[in-house]
């Protein structure tokens, strides 16, 4: 048994739907944690006098603990072209994603690149991602491989694509179909690891491909599925004119069996209040990826929209298209991106989409996101003073809310100090 005292916040509901009664806050707070597992949180003074006389107290007053982060989208394998200049989606991928992704059929680069992957993470206090390898199978070996050593909870799968992509990133959707449920086999439920059906997205798989995906999805309960949906206006395009018999972008997944439940749909920025409501409907996820759509030009999402739906939502950081690991950039950017919109985005409804938002919208909210009794213990403890300016400004701050606020805008991976992973510390600023 092992503790944690400093301040601490969590969220147990969203606060756009339950307001300041979603947010828990301990000004001086105690996390207790037992074989890897949140025991208990509450007030230093009342749960201090509980502890066992030989258990072990971290002290981090002056710090704030908050529940691991949730990455609901990100590219493992494009580390190497995060910050390459030029052209919108499609054009990037022939240019930059194409050429990075054909590497991976590489095992030793496949591994290099995941323990850099997995450790960047951590260094940015993220305990859990939903990450796409690339098509090759050993991609998604070395990625499980890398996050089964570090403990940490990752949903991935293969990449499906089998046309209108190089020769090289091309299979059969046989091959793709019979590597998926291998991997199935493998990995999923191991450890933390859970399994994602992953079509890239509708326009670099055949109707038999998507087809395929779906039966995969619906053959293995448990499993998740994640891909793209409506990120750029060409591409919106594009699909209409390889499904004319769909009503919708959304409705290519739908018609293939691909939304419900632990399905998570990346971007969702080219939607109408039908797929909205499709996708509230049938339990599918959307994530947000505020960097990556500023970044390639692909348009703003509309938060309001989704949650009028009562659509789950999630954030992404899309690396390497968008260009941050860092979950406290991307929620600035998310902020930045609401206001172009004419909508606002609290601090504390932020740090909600970020830790227990992003569990809901991957159906993990009963294991991770806040610090509920018998959760997962993986948090980050940030450092409100970790630069110059970081500290002057939240010296100078009233409210809990502005504290968060500031450190969104201002903070980076600079600002997390620590990382903990099953209540064992994973990472630790130098
Ligand atoms: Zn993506």
């Amino acid at each position: 048994m092992r503790a944690v005292r400093g301040e601490i916040l969590h969220f147990t509901g969203d606060p756009a739907v339950a307001g300041t009664d979603a947010l828990r806050h301990f000004a001086d707070g105690l996390l207790i944690v037992r074989d890897g597992l949140v025991a208990e949180v509450g007030p230093a003074d009342a749960l201090l006098a509980k502890l066992p006389a030989d258990a072990r107290i971290e002290d981090r007053r002056g710090r704030m603990i908050v529940p691991g982060f949730v990455d609901t989208h990100i590219h493992f394998a494009q580390i190497d072209i995060i910050a390459s200049p030029g052209g919108q989606l499609l054009e990037w991928l022939e240019r930059y994603t194409w050429p990075a992704e054909r590497r991976f059929a590489d095992p030793d680069h496949a591994a290099a690149v995941a323990g850099f992957f997995c450790d960047e993470l951590l260094r940015n206090g993220t305990t859990t991602a939903a990450v796409f390898p690339t098509v090759h199978r050993v991609s998604a070996d070395a990625l499980f491989a890398a996050a089964l050593q570090r403990r940490m909870r990752v949903i991935a799968g293969k990449v499906l694509m089998d046309r209108n992509c190089p020769d090289l990133l091309c299979e059969s959707c046989e091959d793709g179909y019979v590597a998926s449920r291998a991997l199935i086999e493998r990995w999923h439920g191991r450890g933390r690891l859970l399994y994602a059906i992953t079509p890239r997205f509708a326009a670099t798989s055949t109707p038999q491909q998507m087809q395929l995906a779906g039966r995969l999805f619906a053959e293995h309960p448990g499993v998740h599925l994640q891909t793209h949906l409506a990120e750029n206006r060409a591409e919106v395009a594009w699909i209409r004119e390889l499904y004319p018999e769909a009503r919708s972008y959304l409705d290519v997944y739908e018609r293939f069996g691909q939304l419900g439940p632990r399905s998570v749909f990346a971007h969702c920025v080219w939607l109408d209040d039908t797929d909205r409501g499709r996708m509230a409907a049938t339990g599918a996820a959307m994530s947000f990826c505020p960097t990556s759509n500023l970044f390639l030009g692909s348009g703003l999402f509309d938060l309001a929209l989704a949650d009028a739906a009562g659509v789950r939502v999630g954030i992404g950081t899309d690396v390497g298209a968008g260009t941050s690991f860092s979950m406290l950039q991307t929620l600035a950017e998310a902020y930045k991106v609401l206001q172009m919109n004419g909508q606002s985005l609290s601090a504390e409804r932020a740090f909600y989409l970020a830790t227990q938002g992003g569990a809901r919208s991957l159906y993990l909210d009963d294991r991770i996101g806040n610090f509920l009794p018998g959760r997962e213990a993986d948090f980050v403890v940030l450092d409100p003073a970790a630069t110059p300016l970081l500290a002057r400004r939240s010296a100078a701050c009233g409210t809990l809310a502005e504290r968060l606020f500031v450190l969104m805008m201002l903070g980076d991976d600079r600002a997390v100090a620590e990382t903990w992973v099953m209540g064992e510390p994973a990472w630790r600023r130098p």
